[in-house]
């Protein structure tokens, strides 16, 4: 017999009868049992020993694109000029330096603060593979392992996408520090992701999902394998998609195509598919993401951060396409923040207000995040689906003031990820009273940063 766990939340966003929205309730009654809730009642009568969440529940928030290594770079590119491309060298000293030694502690404690803020399920684009020098390590999935441990040791659900990275740009082979993301060929890629989706086939807590890096990294040839194998498994399949003028620029020069059309002739998009950061595009690429079904995810704190640019989000979801947000560079891990920054970016653009709705933003954060990273049981407060609960004060120097009546709203566009006291991951307590199970996540990050740049 399992233990059933019972919570009374003062108020909860409680999913509608169908995948679309919710409704906010008050005293929701939560039973959970093996992961799952069980119940999910409004003003039912409180089982003995339930557990108290006060403020706003809602159901677990997806982080669709990760890179947990840049972490470390927070803090130090942030000022003076430079472009994406100088931040990129930025990185790349980051990445060459790291050993499964230290990735181990970084991704850990990165993962941790996610979970801090909210998130239950990370989307880990992860492209650094071997060693230095390129050669595999012993196991060729060595930092794969140490990822799924990372996520496991956090406490948080992973989408491990697995990146195709061959290329250092069209026509250009990889140089330098980019010898760690190569495995030669697409097929070669396909073999090693294939070995790390049997070690996990059995895991309830992983997703071994696919990823073309960008239309940069892959050549235009090779984008078939990497979409054959993520549509044989039925695996979620990523891809940076212009964010760049440049690489749209390149693209075009190279192939008389945008990216969204070379993905779109390699069978590249669909419903499992989803297209990171999707800046620059034309009316023609929006047409074709939103008539297959792809997912975009937005990334707002890093596109900002990079001087990446704005994208069409409203033409978007108009043209049938669903919405993700992502932490990305991990320059802040905030999905509140990720969710307004969505909007205000774009009323500074258009001159109007409520651009996205609230209810469009809420299920970027939960349902459709969590269906682009392969949980499409997660992000639901329902029968069934998988127990996640985060508990948002509103009683704090943020968010005192806030109408209990129009809670979501006022969570999306004052909170921040200190408002978040408690959260649940497939029914385990990750988070409680505003404390993660490993401790002090600031000192393990301070530790586990200086430890990467003392290296080498
Ligand atoms: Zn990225």
């Amino acid at each position: 017999v399992s233990a059933v766990t019972a919570y009374v939340c003062d108020l909860a966003f409680v999913a509608g009868a169908t995948d679309a929205g919710g409704v906010l309730a008050a005293d929701v009654v939560v039973e959970v049992e093996e992961g799952r809730f069980t119940r999910v009642e409004v003003g039912g009568e409180v089982p003995p020993g339930a557990e108290h969440l006060r403020g706003l529940v809602l159901p677990g928030l997806a982080d669709a694109h990760s890179h947990a290594f840049h972490r470390a770079l927070r803090g130090r590119t942030h000022g003076g000029r430079g472009t994406f491309w100088s931040w990129r060298e930025v990185m790349y000293d980051v990445a060459g330096r790291l050993t499964p030694d230290t990735y181990l502690p970084l991704a850990r404690a990165a993962f941790a603060e996610s979970v801090l803020a909210g998130t239950t399920t990370i989307g880990e684009f992860h492209y650094l593979h071997h060693q230095p020098d390129g050669s595999p390590y012993a196991d060729p999935n060595e930092l794969g392992h140490t990822l799924v441990q990372a996520a496991r040791e956090a406490g948080v659900r992973l989408a491990l996408l697995d990146t195709c990275y061959l290329t250092g740009g069209f026509d250009r082979s990889l140089e330098g520090v980019q010898r760690r993301f190569g495995d030669g060929d697409a097929s070669a890629w396909a073999d090693r992701v294939e070995a790390l989706r049997q070690a996990y086939a059995v895991a309830d807590d992983l997703v071994v999902g696919a990823a073309a890096h960008s239309v940069r990294a892959v050549p235009a040839e090779q984008l078939p394998v990497v979409a054959g194998w993520a549509r044989s498994h039925e695996a979620p399949l990523h891809a940076h998609l212009s964010e760049q003028p440049a690489e749209n620029a390149d693209c075009l020069a190279a192939h008389g195509r945008t990216p969204t059309e070379l993905l779109e002739e390699a069978g590249a998009l669909g419903q499992r598919t989803t297209a990171v950061h999707a800046t620059h595009l034309t009316s023609e690429d929006i047409a074709a993401l939103g008539a297959s079904g792809t997912t975009a995810c937005l990334c707002p704190t890093t596109e900002r951060d990079l001087a990446d640019g704005i994208g069409p989000a409203r033409e978007l979801l108009d043209a049938g396409a669903l919405l993700s947000l992502g932490s990305d560079s991990r320059a802040i891990v905030a999905p509140f923040e990720e969710a307004r920054a969505a909007e205000l970016h774009l009323r500074l653009r258009t001159l109007e207000r409520g651009n996205l709705t609230v209810p469009e933003l809420t299920a970027a954060l939960t349902t459709d995040g969590h269906r682009s990273l392969g949980f499409a049981d997660a992000g639901r407060l329902a029968v069934g689906a998988r127990a996640d609960l985060v508990a948002v004060q509103l009683d704090s120097i943020r968010t005192a003031g806030i109408d209990a009546a129009d809670a979501i709203a006022g969570v999306i566009f004052a909170a921040g990820a200190a408002d978040v006291t408690d959260v649940v991951v497939d029914g385990r307590p990750v988070v409680r009273d505003g404390e993660h199970h490993l401790g002090d996540v600031g000192r393990l990050l301070d530790e586990a940063i200086a430890a990467v740049h003392e290296e080498g």
